[in-house]
């Protein structure tokens, strides 16, 4: 009995190590781009010898092929080696304020077929939402002739905090939701493996994955949107607090008995700095004029480009640009992380406009030694880049089991 338990335990033993060695290389070569086996030995860590055995078992699975040579430097040249192209396909769905948006996005995360549908602030109710989810996923796979039942997976960003758990509650008090049940709802439709998570720590992921924190060890990748999260991520693995709500950023404090908040509270940084609460002081401005554009995105692009012209529109910018840099100089003294990064819808929109005045804010705010290692960037993915980032979901879970053999299904 004790022999079969040893024997038993020994077998998972290898087979976690096998996974484990075969998730490191098919990570470093999805991130990272083709490699030698000499730098997949230098960047794992593994021996030459379990590097040559894991590329060998996977060359076998059809995950990973043979992508041309380099020099050695005076030897025979080095093979270099890929992620197989062709692996499948992914779904992301970003549940936003203003629309729900889904991509197809095949292996390589490229967008294959995008879909879109406006929710007004009245219809956040959690059934409604879950059938546009569905419907967006069958359409973006009908354009493109893909079975939505052989998808590698279906990632859903959502603007609140997610429990790990089966049944991955969310809460979201901006749209109102408690307790809600998502996955459940959406597994009764969607037959494919599926992921919910925080849309600030999907749009991290894909910003430290395919964007601006390519290359950085640590970086709080900032989503600005109606409202404003962040995530801080490390390597590829973004960072969940031990309460899972890593990513509120927008509702730390830094007026005292300020502006009121859509969380409660008052002087939250998101009472100044989101696309809401921008377009919010604009209008209070006595020199404002009203603006053509009737919803969110529209107005903001509306009072970027007004704010050339200088006069209230880019006093309104000049004063969010102070708040955010003072939000982010908070950041970078608790945190030190070694990049900042604008992200999201509003994030593109506002960047180029307030970017140096940002940075002049972090500057004073910020204790100079904490200041001088990061560098504030805009992010590089553009306005979907949350559809995107919960694409990261599925493939990150198929890194993590080393491959599965679902993938090499679905091609
Ligand atoms: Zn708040």
């Amino acid at each position: 009995m004790t022999q079969a338990i040893r024997q038993t335990t020994t077998q998972t033993t290898t087979r976690g190590l096998r996974r484990h060695n075969r998730s490191m290389v098919l990570s470093h070569l999805y991130v990272e781009g083709p490699a030698s086996r000499l730098e997949l030995a230098r960047a794992t860590g593994l021996s030459a010898a379990t590097i040559s055995n894991v590329v060998t078992d996977l060359l076998d699975d059809g995950l990973v092929a043979e992508a041309g040579s380099v020099d050695s430097g005076g030897g025979r040249p080095h093979k270099l080696l890929a992620i197989r192209p062709g692996l499948g396909h992914v779904a992301g769905v970003d549940i936003g304020e203003t629309c729900v948006k889904v991509g197809l996005f095949d292996g390589a995360l490229s967008t294959v077929a995008t879909a879109s549908y406006a929710i007004g602030s009245e219809e956040f109710e959690p059934g409604l939402v879950a059938r546009l989810v569905i419907a967006g996923v069958r359409e973006v796979c009908q354009q493109v002739g893909v079975d939505p039942h052989g998808l590698l997976g279906v990632g859903v960003g959502v603007p609140g905090a997610v429990e790990p758990s089966p049944s991955s509650l969310v809460h979201a008090p901006i749209l109102g939701w408690s307790d809600v049940p998502l996955a459940e709802t959406l597994r009764r439709e969607i037959h494919a493996p599926l992921h919910i998570d925080n849309c600030a720590r999907t749009l991290g992921q894909a910003e430290m994955w395919r964007g601006a924190g390519r290359g950085s060890g640590q970086a709080v990748v900032a989503l600005l949107g109606a409202g404003l999260g962040a995530a801080l991520t490390t390597g590829s693995n973004p960072f969940h607090g031990a309460s899972n709500m890593a990513s509120e950023w927008g509702h730390t404090v830094i007026v005292v008995r300020g502006q009121p908040c859509r969380c409660g509270s008052r002087g939250c940084l998101e009472a100044y700095v989101g696309a809401e609460a921008i377009l919010a002081d604009y209008r209070s401005r006595r020199s404002s004029t009203p603006l053509v554009a009737t919803d969110l995105e529209g107005g903001l692009a509306e009072l970027v480009a007004r704010s050339r012209d200088g006069g209230a529109a880019r006093d309104a910018l000049d004063d969010a640009a102070e708040y955010l840099g003072v939000g982010i100089a908070n950041l970078v003294n608790v945190l030190s992380p070694e990049r900042v990064i604008l992200s999201g819808w509003a994030g593109a929109l506002l960047a180029p406009e307030i970017l140096p005045a940002v940075r002049d804010a972090a500057r004073r705010h910020a204790l100079p030694h904490a200041y001088a290692k990061v560098k504030i960037e805009p992010g590089q993915l553009g306005r979907d880049a949350v559809a995107l980032g919960a694409a990261t979901l599925p493939i990150a879970d198929f890194l993590a089991a080393g491959g599965s053999p679902r993938a090499i299904s679905a091609c």
